[in-house]
């Protein structure tokens, strides 16, 4: 049996830009068409053999909804191409304020069948902050037109240590996001990219401190377990049976390719991504010819990286097939583990939820 491949599309483009947002994204709408023919030009090129079975795919963005009927088109071009069963796991990232009926209940029949919603705030002063474009009433409408159209697995995205945000207010955000019923939710904390026009006005001055943020992290986690989400990654909590299965190929070390430009893709052992520049994927007859390499994938950096992100863990057992030493780690895990900020389970071991807030130092002083 071939390989599984899971699949990214970045669709970078976005009604207007949020002043906190770094990711690689454009307000030319225009543009929409001619990227949807480019996006089926490269899933007909891609360097994954005809048949290869795909068991999610993701549209992000940007804001990928904004695509319309020319998602129904790449994901036409994705069965033409691999094997798709019926359980794939399909995801749409929108912004609750685009959502109408008609087209969301046309992408639900083509297949979607997970919807993303990029909430970050609950009240109208925190949307105004950070730049969204939606109203409070705006997202619980959205969440109730997702269900109508019939999706039965919706994730939200809420924003934590922004600015001017206590823990109060942050419990707040996760009991009203939790309110909305949805079956999965991210909490980020928010990071002040260089470059960004939050970065430009000073932004971080008005954020809470390391100090502060943490309370809120541990704080919210605290809440979202009580009102029975999972805590299964650092950002993000599910109903049980609901985690995310595309990033958990990415943090299983799993193969995936990305679409568009600046995707990424770990396959066949590489790890490339496709240039940040929309102009070139838009002209590239081949845009794969395009990629860049970026080094080997699967390595025991990458591996202890990226498991314990998860809450179930670093599998002690699987070190060697990274070239790491079960024994070696654990001598190093002792005074971690002293200090609480891991925990050896069943042979697995994993962060704490004040090890999740140092996995940076964690990883690093384990892999030293
Ligand atoms: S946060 Fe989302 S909607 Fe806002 S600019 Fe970034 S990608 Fe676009």
């Amino acid at each position: 049996m071939q390989t599984p491949v899971s699949l990214y599309f970045h669709v970078p483009f976005c009604k207007s830009r949020c002043p906190y947002c770094d990711f690689y994204s454009t307000t030319h709408l225009a543009l929409r068409e001619d990227y949807t023919r480019a996006l089926v030009r490269a899933v007909e090129r891609c360097p994954a053999p005809p048949g290869t079975p795909v068991p999610t795919v993701y549209f992000g963005g940007g804001t990928p909804y904004l695509l319309g009927d020319g998602l129904l088109r790449v994901l036409e071009a994705v069965r033409a191409r691999f094997a798709v069963p019926e359980d794939c796991e399909i995801t749409l990232e929108a912004n609750p304020g685009d959502l109408e009926e008609g087209p969301l209940r046309r992408l639900r029949e083509g297949g979607f069948d997970r919807l993303s919603l990029g909430l970050q705030a609950g009240d109208r002063e925190g949307l105004g902050l950070l730049g969204r474009r939606h109203t409070p009433e705006q997202s619980a409408q959205g969440v109730a037109l997702a269900r109508r159209a019939g999706f039965r697995n919706l994730s939200i995205d809420l924003m934590l240590a922004t600015p001017g945000q206590t823990v109060e207010k942050a419990v707040a955000l996760a009991e009203y996001g939790a309110a909305l019923a949805p079956e999965h939710i991210s909490a980020y904390l928010l990071k002040i990219e260089p470059g960004t026009p939050f970065a430009q006005e000073g932004m971080e001055a008005r954020c809470p401190g390391p100090d502060q943020a943490a309370d809120i992290y541990l704080a919210v986690r605290q809440r979202l377990l009580e009102l029975g989400y999972r805590h299964y990654e650092i950002s993000n909590f599910a109903k049980p049976g609901y985690e995310s299965r595309h990033n958990t190929v990415y943090w299983r070390l799993g193969e995936y390719l990305g679409f568009g430009p600046s995707a990424a893709s770990s396959y066949r052992g590489r790890r490339f991504r496709l240039p940040g520049d929309l102009a070139a994927f838009l002209a590239a007859e081949d845009p794969w010819q395009t990629a860049l390499d970026e080094g080997p994938s699967g390595g025991l950096t990458e591996y202890v990286m990226l498991s314990l992100r998860l809450a179930e863990g670093l599998d002690l057992g699987r070190l060697p097939e990274y070239g790491g030493s079960p024994e070696e780690i654990l001598l190093r895990a002792a005074p971690l583990e002293k200090a609480g900020l891991l925990t050896l389970r069943e042979g697995k071991l994993s962060l704490t939820g004040q090890g999740f807030l140092l996995s940076n130092a964690v990883i690093t002083a384990l892999l030293e």
